[in-house]
């Protein structure tokens, strides 16, 4: 029997602009298009990798998706339910459904606080534990699903490695039992042998809890094991979004192709070309004409100053946007 695999959160046309102020009385004069009309979907249980050099918007995406920043226009649903229209009491009951894990363990770990109370301060928020009894209970266990000992839970976090700051930082997440997490960059400011680690326990807790994940990296070759589905961004928009097999073997968008150009190859016979872009990323506050990726792209045509490229199906659920696919 086919199982009809449920949409666990929608986002529609997507945007978040900032203004940029200037002058005396601090007038409105441009804004800065971070997200600029973006539309995914995550299916339950699935990993959706989202990626791009930073400045891309891909964390203000999450941040927007969560509340953390208000979204200028579109729609997210979560279980078909409009996050962006909920008052503040139904937002705090909703954010037990969807937590985060940052980039920066240490940075987002309180330092005056005990392990113990870090995992345990959700449990409190959202009256999870009875008693503290069952609050050091849970957090034992909680921290046993990271690969943490309750010896640990009375110590503070500058006594532990950025790894294990990590593993704490995703204990917090689980304690409310959330469906999606939404992890920011979560091993980019780690070493490599401690980034399969990382990994791995994002996977095994996928597993057991049947966790959704929203996974943001700058990296290609980070998202590779993890994702079911790759995103890709640029300067605001997703240029190309599909299967993680189709997108590493069969890449649409110029953008991608020099992404994954820069990815190292282990087997040294195996030549590939490397695509070299000029420029740095364009200011998303004055986004170019056109395709945005424009000035920057060896492909570039006529067309591509003047037109913006739809963003659309090419077949079996690949999206990309580009003129020379048309
Ligand atoms: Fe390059 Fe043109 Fe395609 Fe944009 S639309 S990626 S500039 S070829």
């Amino acid at each position: 029997m086919a199982v009809e695999e449920k949409v666990l959160l929608e986002v529609n046309n997507l945007k978040k602009y900032f203004p940029v102020k200037a002058g005396v009385f601090r007038k409105t004069v441009g804004y800065v298009k971070a997200v600029d009309d973006i539309s995914f979907y995550i299916k339950e249980g699935e990993t959706l990798g989202l990626v791009g050099e930073s400045g891309c918007g891909k964390s203000t995406t999450g941040a927007t998706i969560l509340r953390l920043e208000e979204a200028t226009a579109g729609e997210v649903k979560f279980e078909g339910k409009d996050i962006l229209s909920l008052n503040r009491r139904e937002l705090r009951e909703m954010r037990k459904e969807m937590q985060i894990i940052f980039q920066d363990p240490y940075a987002s770990l309180n330092p005056r606080m005990t392990v113990a109370d870090i995992v345990g301060e959700p449990l409190d928020i959202h009256n999870l534990a009875r008693n503290k009894k069952e609050r050091n209970e849970k957090v034992r266990e909680l921290l046993g699903s990271v690969g943490l000992t309750a010896e640990q839970m009375n110590r503070y976090p500058h006594e532990f490695s950025g790894g294990q700051r990590q593993r704490i930082g995703i204990a917090r997440a689980l304690a409310v039992e959330p469906k999606l997490i939404i992890a920011d960059e979560p091993v980019s400011a780690l070493d490599v042998s401690i980034q399969a680690q990382v990994i791995n326990i994002l996977q095994d807790l996928q597993e057991e809890f049947g966790l959704t994940y929203l996974f943001i990296a700058h990296d290609l070759s980070v998202v590779k094991h993890i994702s079911d589905r790759v995103a890709v961004m640029y300067l605001g928009k997703i240029v190309e979004m599909t299967d993680k097999r189709d997108l590493y073997n069969n890449p649409l968008h110029p953008y991608t192709q020099s992404l994954l150009s820069a990815i190292p190859i282990p087997d040294p016979t195996f030549k590939k070309e490397r695509i070299i872009l000029e420029g740095d990323v364009p200011s998303p506050v004055n986004p170019p004409a056109g395709c945005r990726f424009h000035p920057r792209c060896p492909k570039a045509m006529d067309i591509c100053s003047q037109k913006e490229p739809e963003f659309k199906d090419y077949g079996n659920g690949h999206y990309a946007a580009c003129h020379l696919l048309d």
